[in-house]
């Protein structure tokens, strides 16, 4: 394939990226993203496999075969309520790669075509150096992520005494480094430069936790991006920049979009360690107080009688696998006459647009569906919310208690509806570990038990 050819190639592929993002921007269209995003991949890989630079296709063939098996194998097994940990572990191998493509170019400049061993292009050493730097971060970050996502770690903040000013020398002395490598190109300053990443990468994780992971999971998710990007430079592949670039962009954007969402600074998310002591918001007064509860006839006589009802989805619902018992209970309720309607929380669940895609899954029409902002303000003319599996985004411990560690964090306002029925297992607290006084109040009717079998008890009984 002729130079010019695999330029226009790339950029039909890195197009075919564009609409997929653009796509992917509306469940509408969220179909034809991903194909557009295939057709994209699969001309962007065979574009690279045809390069004429590939002399052997034996270990890139054995790469393929490892990695897609290792890949389909997970996908085909993985729970929908771990994605967000297997997204985190994925973005752990982008920057690993990252880290590798470096040191192969570091140790082996003549194949890339960026000079000598010792005297390697000051231009390359910096793309070189910066692929390896951010590689490395959004290696460890994510790990970190993994684990407590995974729950191998506590999800609570991690922090210690001059945490800002330690993480403030680290990434000081890693821009030293990175200039130091343009003049010493020795491995000792390849690996301390290396070495001091991955450290930076674990202290910015381990001081976040609560209502802030959502923004991580998605800042790494641009990390990776950029860290792609990086490699693409060394790589001279064009498709590689763009679509690093892109994954890059979108993700500091969505990233941003969260943080307003969640009344968050994105400084304070990326320096951590400002959520507070979860341990100091569990009100112990109110763990002595007795919560009602009722079962399904109770709650479905309360729905059929109701003439608005606003099911509030959250990430037990996920757990329970429950939406497409909540979409036939709604279905039975409209049937009845009563108008229903969904309100998604910006990070109910476990990862951005979590609920959206469990809802779409249910065929839920989208018309139903609202997000916070369009549809708070109708809860107070709601007879009945029905919050199924959802917990810290109702929480008005947030707006309360400046110590909590989801202070601040907007929530739907449940409380203003005329009844709240939550359906849960206990009276146990969501992912920030925090207290619901909501499951307490006089207008709140706990319905104990598992999502789905709650919601198709309830479902049996309207039918
Ligand atoms: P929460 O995590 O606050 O609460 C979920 C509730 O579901 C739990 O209290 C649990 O109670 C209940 N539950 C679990 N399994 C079942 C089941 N089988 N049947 C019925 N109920 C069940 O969920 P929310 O969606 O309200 O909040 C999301 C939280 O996750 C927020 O704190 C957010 O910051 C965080 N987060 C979100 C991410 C995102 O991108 N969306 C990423 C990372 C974290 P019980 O055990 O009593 O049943």
């Amino acid at each position: 394939m002729s130079a010019e050819m695999t330029g226009f190639a790339y950029l039909i592929a890195s197009v075919l990226f564009i609409l997929a993002l653009r796509g992917l921007s509306s469940p509408d269209t969220a179909r034809m993203g991903s194909r557009y995003g295939i057709i994209g991949m699969t001309i962007a890989v065979g574009t690279t496999l045809l390069d004429p630079s590939v002399v052997s296709f034996e270990l890139i063939m054995l790469g393929i075969l490892i990695g897609g098996t290792i890949g389909t194998v997970v996908a085909r097994k993985i729970e929908m309520t771990a994605l967000p940990q297997l997204v985190a572990a994925f973005h752990s191998l982008v920057g690993l790669a990252a880290v590798f493509v470096a040191t192969a170019a570091f140790y082996n400049p003549e194949a890339y075509g960026i000079g000598e061993r010792g005297d390697i292009k000051i231009a390359s050493v910096i793309e070189m150096s910066l692929g390896l730097a951010i590689g490395a971060i959004t290696f460890s970050g994510s790990i970190i992520a993994f684990a407590k996502l995974q729950g191998l770690m506590s999800g609570n903040p991690i922090t210690f005494p001059m945490q800002h000013l330690v993480n403030g020398l680290i990434g000081l002395a890693i821009v030293v480094f990175v200039i130091m490598l343009t003049s010493v190109q020795s491995a000792g300053v390849f690996w301390t430069l290396a070495a001091l990443s991955f450290a930076i990468g674990f202290l910015l994780i381990i001081p976040i936790g609560g209502a802030d992971m959502p923004v991580v999971v998605s800042m790494l998710n641009s990390y990776s991006g950029w860290a792609a990007c990086g490699i693409g430079f060394t790589l001279a592949n064009p498709a590689l920049i763009v679509t690093g670039a892109l994954v890059g962009s979108s993700g500091a954007i969505l990233s941003y979009i969260m943080c307003k969402g969640m009344n968050r600074s994105m400084i304070s998310v990326l320096l951590g360690g400002f959520g507070g002591d979860p341990g100091k918001s569990v009100n112990v007064s109110m763990l002595n107080q007795n919560a009602k509860s009722g079962a399904a006839d109770d709650a479905a006589f309360l729905m059929r009688n109701a003439s608005k009802v606003i099911i509030v989805p959250g990430y037990g619902m996920a757990v329970a696998q429950a939406q497409h018992a909540v979409r036939e209970m709604a279905d039975l309720l409209k049937a009845e006459g009563v108008d229903v309607s969904y309100a998604i929380h910006p990070v109910a669940g476990r990862m951005p647009g979590h609920m959206n895609v469990l809802m779409a899954e249910a065929n839920v029409p989208y018309d139903e569906v609202f997000e916070m902002e369009e549809i708070n303000h109708e809860f107070s003319t709601a007879d009945v919310a029905y919050v199924i599996g959802a917990n810290d985004t109702t929480n008005p411990v947030a707006k309360t208690d400046p110590s909590s560690p989801i202070a601040g964090m907007p929530i739907l306002d449940v409380d203003k509806s005329g009844t709240i029925l939550f359906v849960k297992r206990s009276l146990s607290p969501g992912y920030a570990g925090v207290d619901n006084p909501l499951f307490y109040a006089d207008n709140t009717m706990m319905l104990f038990g598992d999502a789905k079998i709650m919601t198709e008890k309830i479902a049996q009984a309207l039918a």
